[in-house]
């Protein structure tokens, strides 16, 4: 099963994610995490991203769509994979459409959990304190409502060019976990 999650930061992408992965033996990919481990590593790739980072911007289309079109074909992505985090603007998921055909990879369904951008930004802080590793460099207010403002301008218009493919299901993320996780089940059930 190949399946994107969209939501914006704080949504819960990253939880449900976690949990069909284990439910259906598929491979979580999160950009995001990917990024933020080249970033503890020092890695070029990590030199490169830190900074813009910190400051909620996305890193640049080449570097992510890389990353994603090598990682998608390893072999532990063989069952399928959940990209959390990818594509984060149209050119992303113009990117992704070629790299599938390209590789003869069929998506079956994006998962947009809607969220209240009201409440976002205290899930968020919340989640910070609560992180075992602390807070995210990019989890101060001021990035924060950055992060969010380059959703609704780059991200959200991702969801329409799904929608126009006829592969977007919209999910009410503002539930509880479970509900937000069975609901997912009922989709992915039917495709
Ligand atoms: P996330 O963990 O998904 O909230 O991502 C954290 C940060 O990593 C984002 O604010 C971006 O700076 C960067 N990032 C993650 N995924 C992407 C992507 N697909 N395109 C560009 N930047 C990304």
């Amino acid at each position: 099963m190949k399946l994107i999650f969209l939501g914006p930061p704080g949504a819960g992408k990253g939880t449900q994610a976690q949990r069909i992965e284990e439910a259906y033996d598929i491979r979580q990919l999160s950009t995001g995490d990917m990024l933020r481990a080249a970033v503890a590593a020092e890695t070029e790739i990590g030199k490169q991203a830190k900074d813009i980072m910190a400051r909620g911007d996305l890193v640049p289309d080449e570097v992510v769509v890389g990353i994603i079109s090598d990682r998608i074909e390893q072999a532990d992505c063989k069952n399928g994979f959940i990209l959390d985090g990818f594509p984060r603007n149209v050119a992303q998921a113009e990117a992704l459409d070629a790299m599938l055909v390209n590789k003869n990879i069929a998506l079956d369904a994006v998962i947009e959990l809607a969220v209240d951008p009201d409440v976002l930004i205290g899930r968020i802080l919340k989640r910070a304190e609560e992180s075992a590793d602390g807070p995210r460099a990019d989890d101060t207010e001021e990035a924060l409502q950055h992060r969010l403002r380059v959703y609704e301008e780059q991200t959200a218009p991702v969801a329409e060019f799904y929608a126009s493919k006829g592969i977007l299901k919209t999910l009410d993320g503002m539930q509880e976990m479970d509900e937000v996780t069975q609901q997912i089940n009922a989709v992915l059930k039917e495709i």
